[in-house]
């Protein structure tokens, strides 16, 4: 009620005012009636002036854009004026407010890696993120208020959106490529519906590949087996010779043996992947490594080979023995039962200038087809079967290689050419290579641990 006491102050202004004028015309004519009139008319046209003037200048500012202060007058129009001010400024804020909140909530949805469309009764696209456009080929602001289905024009697509039975998720073809989306529909609101994508290219891949790999593993497996059931009725149903039962023994030896070296190769890769990143300030010698590794081929090259491993690099290699080990030893060992009698295996460290260091190994081998090249460090990949499996692989060696050096921060890379040879190199990042001078202290903590396979 703070405007009361000014509006009665301006009324009793204007009473006096109107006394005042009525007294005045009185005394200058002698007419009381005139007076009276005079002063009545003035005091409530002086009330009514005011009023105009303030309510004029309240109204400018209403029908403004309200950039400045509302009229700052006392009494009635004052407190309209900041009442008013005051509602349209709360509004103004809970307005900002409000938009910041969508934003965000925008934003949020915006970083999402799924993809998110909301349509409206019609099919229109109402908004939509940007997975959401990736995965439709959408542009999210041209196409606003278009009809999905006129620019989404895979038939499975829009049969799932007529049909309006969301239950089940449906699987499409992503039109952009070869990856695939699954899409789910829920319906909001007035027939309006959000549509959820997600790329699961990635996941039928992995799903593929252990499909592919339970399938592989089983068959590798199986091979031998049907080879020593059938090993085992022969030893039962025909009377053989001394020497036929030996041949028919190692033979079944062989296979047992086959079979042992793709459990343990296994048994390899399930720890490589299942095992934490190796230790970085773990030293183990290169050259106690290469010294087993060169005994090893001599005695699997058996003379057929002039094989020069040079053994004093006083290098140190930060990781886990076994595992090194086995990686150069699967490459080594490659080397000699790939390379045909005469032909020569070199194994050598080179150190370079930023402290990063590679083993090599190289053979005069048969090579390796360019194409095949990519392909070599997946899972039971040969590039010949059966000769691969003659020589006693398991199809397993270059992706164990290959999953060490990543555990090391290393990479294997390999150079080929048909009818020249192979190189493999091993190469370790800076930080995991020192030279044995450089150590105060022996590291016998390295030497532990069982070796891995190296067939
Ligand atoms: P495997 O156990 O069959 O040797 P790897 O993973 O060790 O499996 O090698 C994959 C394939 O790469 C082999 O089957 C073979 O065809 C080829 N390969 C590996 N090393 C050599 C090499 N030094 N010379 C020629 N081919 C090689």
């Amino acid at each position: 009620m703070t405007w009361l006491l000014p509006r009665l102050l301006q009324a009793l202004g204007a009473t006096l005012l109107g006394f005042v004028v009525g007294v005045a015309v009185h005394s200058a004519t002698g007419l009381g009636g005139l007076g009276l009139g005079v002063g009545v008319v003035s005091g409530v046209g002086l009330l009514l002036l005011v009023d105009a003037v303030r309510g004029y200048r309240l109204l400018s500012w209403l029908r403004g854009n309200q950039q400045d202060s509302a009229p700052r007058d006392t009494g009635l129009w004052g407190e309209l004026a900041y009442r008013v001010e005051r509602a349209m400024r709360d509004r103004d804020h809970a307005v900002a407010r409000g938009r910041l909140e969508l934003e965000q909530f925008l934003s949020a949805i915006e970083a999402s890696p799924n993809g998110v469309l909301m349509l409206d009764a019609q099919e229109h696209i109402l908004w939509c993120n940007r997975s959401a456009a990736d995965h439709f080929s959408l542009d999210p602001k041209r196409d606003l208020q278009q009809r999905i289905t006129n620019l989404v024009r895979a038939p499975a697509f829009v049969a799932y959106l007529q049909a309006g039975r969301f239950a089940e998720p449906l699987v499409l073809g992503n039109s952009r490529g070869p990856g695939t989306l699954s899409i789910i529909v829920r319906e909001y609101g007035e027939g309006q519906r959000l549509v959820l994508s997600l790329d699961i290219t990635e996941r039928l891949r992995a799903e593929a590949m252990r499909r592919d790999f339970v399938a592989n593993v089983s068959h590798e497996i199986r091979t031998p087996l049907t080879v020593l059931s059938g090993f085992i009725e022969t030893l039962h149903a025909l009377p053989l010779t001394t020497v036929e039962r030996d041949r028919v023994l190692v033979l079944m030896g062989q296979q047992t043996q086959r079979m042992q070296s793709l459990v343990a190769d296994l048994l390899t890769l399930a720890q490589l992947e299942g095992s934490p990143r190796p230790a970085p300030d773990r030293w183990v010698s290169l050259d106690a490594m290469l010294l087993r590794v060169a005994a090893d081929a001599e005695a699997l090259s058996a003379g057929r080979h002039p094989l020069r491993i040079k053994l004093q690099t006083g290098v140190e290699l930060a990781g886990v023995e076994s595992e090194l080990h086995s990686a150069i030893a699967n490459l080594v060992t490659n080397a000699v039962r790939y390379t045909p009698t005469g032909g020569e295996i070199e194994a050598s460290w080179r150190l370079f200038d930023d402290g990063s260091g590679e083993i090599s190994i190289i053979d005069t081998g048969p090579g390796i087809a360019r194409e095949h090249l990519p392909r070599l460090t997946e899972r039971f990949y040969r590039v010949d079967g059966s000769r691969a499996r003659e020589t006693g692989g398991t199809g397993l060696g270059l992706s164990i290689v290959k999953h060490v050096m990543q555990r090391h921060g290393g990479e294997l890379m390999i150079q080929s050419e048909v009818g020249k040879g192979s190189r493999f190199r091993l190469v370790f990042p800076a930080a995991r290579v020192r030279h044995a001078s450089d150590s105060a202290l022996g590291d016998e903590a390295a030497f532990g641990g069982a070796a891995l396979s190296n067939h």
